[in-house]
């Protein structure tokens, strides 16, 4: 694989290079000055598919109930991150987020909170067409669906579960229920992936759905990722040339992880995210936590934050947005994959929440 660029931010800002504490107030910012407005919130490190990148067969030794936060703890700390760190976006992930029963109940608090964010889901699309009505009537704006092919059988050994058609029939619903623009993720398989993403951007313009291409990144948990094995953005890009005509989308790309394209002239788009082979760590705005109570300042942090152990001993908001805050100020300059001396992170990507 070539590695393009490393995507690491230079030091810039009022408060950048400082060794000393996180700022009291203020947006919710690191040494190297990016500033987190996107929350991603794991609810559950539980699923009921098992794609081959993320989760061995036999699934993970699922956390304790009890560790995990109730849908009043969530709230309370989304309130903290919108009204006092300046959060404006917040994605519901996992594990799989249709698998929480208070989702629902999650989303309504936030849609609730002042200024109210901007919602999204991240999900495997199973069960969807049962809850989009109600996703939407909670105050969720919009959903991302993965999915890696419309070949039944590739979707079998990919996610080894035959499920493809509850998550096609899940996608139309989330358009129906107004959850759009509705976007799909997909991770290709280093084989079938060539095929698989032409039939699955025709399968997204053709209903209006937004293809996301992401590359495979070294977060499974059975640390199976190979380099060598990982279609590039660069490749992805040369396989969609073969068959649609791709122009750069002239939109201020922003901090979004995605380089779109319109296909054939548009309206429809295709994006790449290439996060291992072009990092976009110095346009990062993102903060994490995970089901169980814990600040990730980044997917491959090695080092969290327990809000958990706070929230349960009484603390006041003061005590966890100065923790917060300092959890981020401490956020590396990049992933760091491409280094020689890279390790995966202890948690995989299920239960950090992607
Ligand atoms: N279960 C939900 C789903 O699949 O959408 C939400 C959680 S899943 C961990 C979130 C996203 O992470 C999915 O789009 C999935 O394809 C992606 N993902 C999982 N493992 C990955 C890996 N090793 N590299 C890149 N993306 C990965
Ligand atoms: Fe489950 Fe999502 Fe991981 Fe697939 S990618 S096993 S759907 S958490």
């Amino acid at each position: 694989m070539t590695v393009i660029g490393l995507g690491v931010p230079s030091i810039r800002g009022p408060a950048a290079g400082s060794s000393g504490p996180a700022p009291v107030t203020g947006p919710l910012i690191d040494t190297f000055g990016r500033v987190a407005t996107d929350l991603r919130v794991s609810l559950t490190d539980r699923c009921n598919l098992r794609c081959t990148y993320c989760m061995p067969a036999e699934g993970l030794d699922w956390m304790p109930r009890s560790e995990m936060l109730s849908a009043d703890e969530l709230v309370r700390l989304l309130r903290i991150a919108v009204t006092r760190l300046g959060i404006t976006t917040v994605r519901f992930t996992g594990g799989e987020p249709l698998l929480v029963p208070h989702l629902e109940d999650v989303v309504a608090g936030t849609a609730a909170l002042r200024p109210r964010p901007e919602m999204a889901v991240t999900t495997n699309g199973l069960g969807l067409a049962r809850r989009a009505e109600s996703l939407a009537a909670a105050g969720l704006n919009r959903v991302n669906v993965s999915l890696d092919t419309v070949d039944a059988a590739h979707f079998a050994a990919i996610t080894r579960r035959d499920r493809l058609d509850d998550v096609v029939v899940g996608l139309a619903a989330a358009q129906r229920a107004g959850l759009g623009p509705v976007k799909v993720n997909a991770v290709l398989d280093p084989v079938t992936g060539r095929d698989d993403v032409v039939a699955l951007l025709t399968f997204c313009l053709e209903h209006d759905y937004q293809l996301r291409v992401i590359e495979q990144m070294p977060l499974d948990a059975g640390h199976q990722w190979r380099r060598g094995e990982v279609l590039t953005g660069a490749e992805i890009l040369e396989i969609l040339r073969g068959h649609f005509t791709l122009t750069a989308d002239p939109a201020p790309r922003g901090s979004a992880p995605a380089e779109v394209w319109r296909v054939n002239g548009g309206p429809g788009t295709v994006g790449v995210i290439a996060s291992v082979s072009q990092a976009f760590c110095a346009a990062c705005d993102r903060s994490r936590l995970t089901a169980d109570g814990q600040v990730r300042n980044c997917l491959f942090a090695r080092d969290e934050t327990d809000l958990r152990v706070l929230l349960r001993s009484g603390a006041d908001d003061d005590a966890i947005e100065s923790t917060w805050r300092s959890a981020m100020w401490s956020k590396a300059a990049g992933h760091g994959i491409n280094d020689p001396g890279f390790v995966q992170p202890a948690r995989p990507m299920s239960s950090i929440g992607g």
